[in-house]
């Protein structure tokens, strides 16, 4: 992973090099728990190369993009939460409060899941 930045925490994840255990893994992604769960199942979808956020893809990532969701339908279905349904969510900037600035989408389910938008 030539494009891993060193101060990055999901670079780090995704290289193993923090022993993280993963619940799935791909050529392009990785999927890990949320270390503070805001659901009864709440995974982390990350793809390994560092990219700040969804507002940094652009047509080239189409294909990453394509791997980041099948690996969120994947990793629903190992979790048993397919049928009762699930939220997969991404925060951009400030306003949505990204809070670390490797792309991830959140996916969270295995209870019925509160509204979201203004707070
Ligand atoms: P954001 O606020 O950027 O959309 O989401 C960042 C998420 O990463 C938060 O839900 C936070 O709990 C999670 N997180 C932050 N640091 C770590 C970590 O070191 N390990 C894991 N597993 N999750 C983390
Ligand atoms: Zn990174």
């Amino acid at each position: 992973m030539t494009d891993a930045q060193d101060d990055c925490i999901f670079c780090k994840i995704a290289s193993g090099a923090l022993g993280t255990e993963l619940v799935h893994e791909t050529a392009t992604t990785v999927a890990f728990n949320d270390l503070a769960p805001l659901a009864n199942k709440h995974i982390l979808i990350v793809p390994k190369r560092h990219i700040g956020s969804l507002a940094e893809l652009s047509h080239g990532d189409d294909g990453l993009l394509g791997d980041l969701m099948e690996t969120a339908r994947i990793v629903a279905g190992k979790l048993g939460i397919a049928d009762s349904g699930y939220r997969v969510l991404t925060n951009v900037g400030p306003d949505a409060g990204q809070t670390v600035f490797h792309l991830h989408w959140h996916l969270l389910g295995g209870e019925p899941l509160g509204q979201f938008g203004r707070q």
